[in-house]
C-alpha cells in the first residue's frame, strides 16, 4: 500500500484524516502515493497553529523575515535537483521544464527578499500645526493559498513568499494530484529558520479548502485553479467578507500577421501550445493566422513540427511527457471528438499516439479551420491540442480575442511596430507578449488575466501581492504644546 503524503503543521509532519485520494505517477499510471483528506482536528490545529504564530512573525522586523527567504532562497537552489524530480514524478512534466517551473518560483523568493522597500508606506508631514500623518502596510493574519495541480511549485510560491514577508502567517491547501512539492517547500523553509506555525501545509480536496476558507480566523483567501472553482472560491471567500483573489482558467491566442517570421512563429507557437503537453494556463492554445497564406503556410510548417514531437516519460527529456490523469485525458480525447463532429479540420490526430499507454499520454493535435461556436474554441482544453482560426484582418482578429470569456495571455507575431502597438493597447488580456509567445511577467511585475481568468481586483505578486497581502492604517498624530482645547463635536479640519 503505498504511503500517505504528511501535512506540515508547527514545523513538523501530521496526520489526521478522514480519507485520501491517490497520487498516480503520469508516465506509468501507477499509484505512488496518497493524500490524506485533513480530518477537522488537523484543519483545526493548522488554523490554530498559524494563529498563534501571527503577532510574532508580523513584529519581527521586515527584515530579519527577509533573511529567511534569503537563506529559503539558497537552499532551493541546493535541493533544485531533487524538487525537479518529484515534480516531473506527480505532474509528468519534463525535467527541464520542471526546473523552468522552480526558476520562476524562485524569482518570486528574491522579489519577496527585496519587499521591505514596498513596505516603507507614505509619509505626511505637518498637515495640520504640529500634525504628521502616515499610512502604513499592516499584515492580515493568517491567510490561506489554495493552489492548482500543473504549477506544484511555482504557484505556491507566487503566494508564500509575498504573504509572509509581509508579515502574514500562511497555510496552504495545494492539489491532492501533486502533493509532494508542497511540503518538501515546507521543509526547506524550516531549515531557513521560518518560525513554527507561519507555513502550514493542509492536504485535501474541496471540502477541505471551504473548510479553511470558512473559518472566521483566515483573513484573506489566495486562488489559482480552474475558472469554475475559482468563481465560488471568491464568491464564499467574499459572502464572508474576507479578501480573495481568484486566478482561473484560460484560452491563450497567438496572432501570426502576413509579415511574421512565420518559422520564428511555428517554434514559438510549439513550445507555447505543447510544452508541459498544454498543461499550463498560459498556453497558446488559439492561432489566429491574419490572410489564407500565414494561415496555410502555419499549418503546414505547424503539422510537420507536431508530427516530430518527442513524447516520452520526463527522464530520457523529451518535448513532453503525459497529461495530468487518464480521466483528463479522456476529456482531451472527447474535445478533439467534438471538433470533429463541429466541422473543424483535423490535420494531426494526437489520438492516434494512445498506444503508448500505460501512463496518460497523448499526441500533439492541430485543428484548421476552427470557428467560435466549436467546442474547441470556447472551452479551455489543458491539453496538447493547437487551433488555428483564419481571420482576414488584425482589427478582427482582436475583436475575435476580445469577444472569448477568458483573457490571461495573448500574443502577436510581426515585423510591425505599429500592429504591435495597435494589438498591445487593444487586446483584453492581463498579460500581452510582442514576439513572445508566453508573456509571464517577472516577479516585481504583477500576473493576473482579464474577464472569466480572474475574480478579484489585485493580480499575483509584484506591487499587487503586497497590496493583496497587507491593508492600509493611516496614523494621524500631534505632538505640539498647545493649550488644552474644550472638547470640539464638529468634523475635525485641519486648521
Ligand atoms: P482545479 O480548479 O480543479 O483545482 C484547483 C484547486 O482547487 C485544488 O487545490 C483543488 O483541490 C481545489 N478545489 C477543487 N474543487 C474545489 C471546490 N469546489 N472548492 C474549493 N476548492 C476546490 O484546477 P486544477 O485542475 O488543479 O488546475 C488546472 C486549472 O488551473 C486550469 O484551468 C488552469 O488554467 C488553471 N490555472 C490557472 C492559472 C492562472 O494563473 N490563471 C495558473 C495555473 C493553473
Amino acid at each position: 500500500m503505498p504511503s500517505c503524503v504528511p501535512h506540515w503543521i508547527g514545523n513538523q509532519a501530521a496526520t489526521g484524516q478522514t480519507g485520501s485520494l491517490p497520487v498516480s505517477n503520469p508516465a506509468t499510471g501507477e499509484v505512488i502515493r496518497h493524500t490524506p483528506i485533513a480530518d477537522a482536528a488537523t484543519i483545526e490545529h493548522a488554523i490554530h497553529s498559524a494563529q498563534q504564530a501571527f503577532t510574532g512573525w508580523a513584529n519581527i522586523p521586515a527584515t530579519q523575515r527577509s533573511q529567511v527567504l534569503f537563506r529559503f532562497k539558497a537552499l532551493l537552489e541546493q535541493h533544485r535537483d531533487a524538487m525537479a524530480h518529484c515534480i516531473a514524478e506527480e505532474h509528468g512534466k519534463t525535467l527541464s521544464d520542471a526546473d523552468g517551473e522552480i526558476s520562476r518560483g524562485i524569482e518570486v523568493v528574491e522579489f519577496a527578499c527585496g519587499i521591505p522597500h514596498l513596505l516603507k508606506g507614505e509619509y505626511s508631514c505637518q498637515i495640520g500645526q504640529g500634525i504628521d500623518s502616515w499610512s502604513q502596510h499592516t499584515p492580515l493574519g493568517v491567510v490561506v493559498g489554495i493552489t492548482p495541480f500543473n504549477f506544484p511549485c511555482m504557484v505556491p510560491l507566487w503566494m508564500i513568499p509575498v504573504a509572509i514577508a509581509c508579515g502574514n502567517t500562511f497555510i496552504l491547501k495545494p492539489s491532492e494530484k501533486t502533493p509532494s512539492a508542497a511540503n518538501m517547500l515546507a521543509h526547506l523553509f524550516k531549515e531557513a529558520g521560518l518560525p513554527e506555525g507561519v507555513l502550514n501545509v493542509v492536504h485535501g480536496g474541496a471540502d477541505t479548502a471551504n473548510t479553511l476558507i470558512d473559518d472566521a480566523r483566515v483573513q484573506a483567501v489566495s486562488f489559482v485553479g480552474s475558472t469554475a472553482v475559482a468563481e465560488q472560491v471568491y464568491a464564499r471567500a467574499s459572502a464572508h467578507g474576507k479578501r480573495a483573489q481568484a486566478l482561473g482558467s484560460a484560452k491563450n491566442h497567438l496572432v501570426v500577421m502576413p509579415d511574421a517570421d512565420i518559422d520564428a512563429a511555428c517554434d514559438a507557437v510549439m513550445g507555447a501550445a505543447f510544452g508541459s503537453a498544454g498543461e499550463r494556463c498560459m498556453a497558446i492554445s488559439v492561432v489566429v493566422a491574419i490572410g489564407d497564406p500565414t494561415a496555410d503556410a502555419m499549418a503546414a510548417a505547424l503539422a510537420k513540427r507536431i508530427r516530430a514531437l518527442r513524447i516520452a516519460a520526463a527522464d530520457t527529456d523529451p518535448d513532453m511527457g503525459p497529461l495530468i490523469s487518464e480521466s483528463h485525458r479522456e476529456k482531451v480525447i472527447d474535445l478533439i471528438g467534438s471538433g470533429v463532429e463541429q466541422g473543424a479540420s483535423l490535420l494531426v490526430d494526437g489520438r492516434e499516439t494512445l498506444a503508448r499507454t500505460p501512463g496518460f499520454f497523448l499526441g500533439g493535435s492541430l485543428f484548421d479551420h476552427v470557428t467560435p461556436d466549436m467546442r474547441i474554441y470556447q472551452q479551455e482544453i489543458f491539453g496538447p491540442v493547437a487551433c488555428l482560426v483564419r481571420q482576414q484582418t488584425l482589427d478582427a482578429a482582436i475583436e475575435l480575442i476580445n469577444r472569448h470569456a477568458y483573457g490571461n495571455g495573448a500574443s502577436i507575431f510581426t515585423a510591425s511596430g505599429h500592429a504591435a502597438r495597435q494589438f498591445s493597447h487593444q487586446v483584453m488580456a492581463g498579460m500581452v507578449g510582442v514576439n513572445i509567445p508566453i508573456p509571464v511577467p517577472m516577479a516585481f511585475h504583477c500576473f493576473g488575466g482579464w474577464k472569466r481568468s480572474l475574480f478579484g481586483p489585485l493580480h499575483m505578486h509584484g506591487p499587487d501581492g503586497v497590496r493583496f497581502f497587507t491593508r492600509m492604517k493611516t496614523i494621524t498624530s500631534r505632538w505640539h504644546r498647545a493649550p488644552n482645547q474644550p472638547p470640539s463635536f464638529d468634523m475635525p479640519v485641519v486648521e
